[in-house]
């Protein structure tokens, strides 16, 4: 029997995250681990700012954050879209180009990062290069962390297509395929198995998550 070292079946794991579309891909890669899930939404906690200047800093605060307020094992994940044309932006501030007021409208984050390949100059697909980034932090209530990052490489697509995924899915086609994440079934997008990585960044951190934490490999 395959031992696992540091998550148990049965264990309760704390989704640090209150995106929605997050909150089910997470669900889906860990369905068949025996874990408690539940999310930050669930419980109510309080997002915290986002005040670092990387993924990797912006996943430790939101890990951190949860595992502190909580004392359960927290997973959390930082993401977002690093436009080469654009010198990596939006990238850390994926989110906050998406940000209507006070509500996150994609369709708007979608036009904004268009507006700016459209004022770089970037028309065409060679131009319009730029990968999703995932960093996953998973915060132990003793401090300690583990951190995880998985990368997808490929274009921007306008006008958006398909209206599967969330966020910027239906903006982003990857190398390889001649569909953008949101013409994609969820399984194509992010699905896992032992030796297949998956496709999108989140899948790919989450593989390098279940080698360490999760089985012996
Ligand atoms: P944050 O990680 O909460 O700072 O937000 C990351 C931003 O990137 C959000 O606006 C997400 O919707 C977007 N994003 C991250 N991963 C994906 C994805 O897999 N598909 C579409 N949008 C994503």
């Amino acid at each position: 029997m395959t031992a696992i070292p540091r998550l148990q079946r049965g264990q309760k794991l704390l989704l640090a995250t209150h995106n929605a579309g997050k909150v089910a891909e997470l669900t889906d890669l860990l369905q068949g681990f025996g874990l408690d899930l539940v999310s930050a939404a669930d419980l109510d906690l309080p997002e915290p700012d986002e005040t670092g200047t990387t993924f990797v800093e912006n996943a430790r605060i939101k890990a951190h954050a949860a595992a502190n307020a909580t004392g359960l094992l927290a997973l959390a994940d930082d993401s977002g879209l690093s436009v080469e044309a654009l010198g990596g932006q939006p990238g850390v501030y994926t989110a906050n180009w998406a940000m209507n007021g006070s509500q996150r409208d994609y369709q708007l984050g979608m036009r904004r990062v268009e507006d700016a390949l459209q004022a770089a100059n970037a028309t065409s697909p060679a131009q319009r290069r730029g990968p999703f980034n995932a960093t996953l932090c998973l915060a132990h209530p003793d401090g300690r962390d583990d951190l995880y990052v998985g990368r997808v490489e490929g274009t921007l697509v306008w006008p958006p297509r398909g209206d599967l995924g969330h966020g910027f899915d239906p903006a982003f086609m990857p190398d390889g395929h001649d569909v953008t994440f949101g013409e994609m079934s969820a399984a194509t997008k992010h699905s896992w198995a032992p030796g297949q990585p998956g496709l999108s960044h989140r899948a790919r951190a989450f593989a390098l998550f279940v080698e360490a934490a999760l089985t012996n490999g």
